[in-house]
């Protein structure tokens, strides 16, 4: 059964009216055609959100009798309301050249990660390498990720769950976020398969340069008195206590601290504020990937430690919010 066949069962299960779409960015081109088709095949009224949507961490709320998220695998540990997730895995596998170009920079042991568009590969992909004599690990999930080797931007578990087993990680996809997270967390080489460009590329520059940014952002927030921490209304990016908890420790160190609490965080919208440094607790990639974007500098929780003296740069770790 495809999956508008079991949305449409669920939509008459729910006795549904109105019926809510979230899209990624990069699905918003199917949004018009899979609301009309829901439509004219449930007779219900569709409600696009034109609000971005980044995760399964965002999922936003609707005045409709149902939601649906597209293109990202519901969160184990989160309790949604009413949604229903709209399964689009990638196409199917076609070639394993690009893994080829990636075996000459493996190491003998390697752990295999991706995100949910390409799960569905990582067997054979295991296999494959285990052919040329690899010894592969696919590290199981929390309650975060959804799926065996899946990581997040903010979830790490099925790499470091691995860590002691093998020499490095394989990671198949497209951007360098992802991948970047566990070659900072975990020190061991990390080499991107990309499938759209079929190539494949070490991760080991990358991960000097944003280590570089950030340790000029500690740098630069070395000697602000005033911080506004950032807490996130979104039902998998907020993290309350943890941003209490750093308000509390900046005034143990003599420092002010106020809380933000925002929806969508971006550069415009905290323009104005009286405030030195930002501190960050909601989605991880906005103080490492928009960093240029921001006038003040952005840190992660992790970071303000290290500005307050509470952590050293030595034990520096990327951020992450684990279930
Ligand atoms: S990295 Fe950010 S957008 Fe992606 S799932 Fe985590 S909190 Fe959400």
């Amino acid at each position: 059964m495809g999956e508008t066949d079991r949305l449409l069962e669920v939509i008459r299960g729910r006795n549904a009216k109105t019926v809510g779409l979230q899209f990624p960015v990069g699905l918003r081109t199917k949004a018009v055609e899979l609301a009309r088709e829901i439509e004219s095949r449930a007779g219900v009224t569709c409600l696009v959100s034109a609000d971005p949507s980044f995760g399964a961490c965002d999922v936003a709320e609707m005045p409709v009798d149902l939601i649906v998220h597209l293109g990202h695998a519901p969160m184990p540990h989160l309790r949604y309301n009413r949604v229903f997730f709209y399964d689009l895995p990638g196409p199917p596998l076609a070639s394993l050249a690009f893994i080829d170009a990636a075996e000459p920079l493996l190491p003998n042991r390697v752990g295999l990660l991706t995100t949910t568009q390409f799960r569905h590969w990582l067997p054979p992909i295991k296999d494959h390498l285990e052919r040329k004599g690899h010894v592969v690990r696919i590290g199981e999930p929390d309650r975060r990720v959804a799926y065996a080797g899946q990581v997040l931007g903010c979830d790490y578990h099925t790499a470091t769950v691995v860590e002691k087993d093998v020499d490095g990680y394989l990671y198949i996809g497209t951007g360098d976020f992802h991948p970047l997270g566990v070659a900072i967390l975990v020190d061991k080489p990390v080499i991107v398969a990309d499938p759209e460009r079929g190539t494949a590329r070490d991760l080991k520059e990358v991960r000097d340069r944003v280590l570089r940014q950030r340790h000029a952002a500690i740098a630069r927030a070395h000697d602000a008195q005033t911080f506004g921490i950032l807490v996130s209304k979104k039902i998998g990016q907020e993290r309350m206590d943890m941003a209490l908890g750093l308000k509390a420790l900046a005034e143990k160190h003599g420092r002010q601290a106020s809380l933000f609490l925002m929806d969508l965080v971006a550069p415009d919208l905290l323009q104005g504020y009286r405030v030195d440094a930002w501190v960050n607790t909601a989605c991880p990639r906005i103080a490492i990937e928009d960093v240029l974007q921001y006038k003040e500098p952005m840190l992660t929780p992790q970071e303000f430690e290290i500005v307050l003296g509470e952590r050293e740069w030595t034990d520096y770790r990327f951020d992450e919010i684990r279930a």
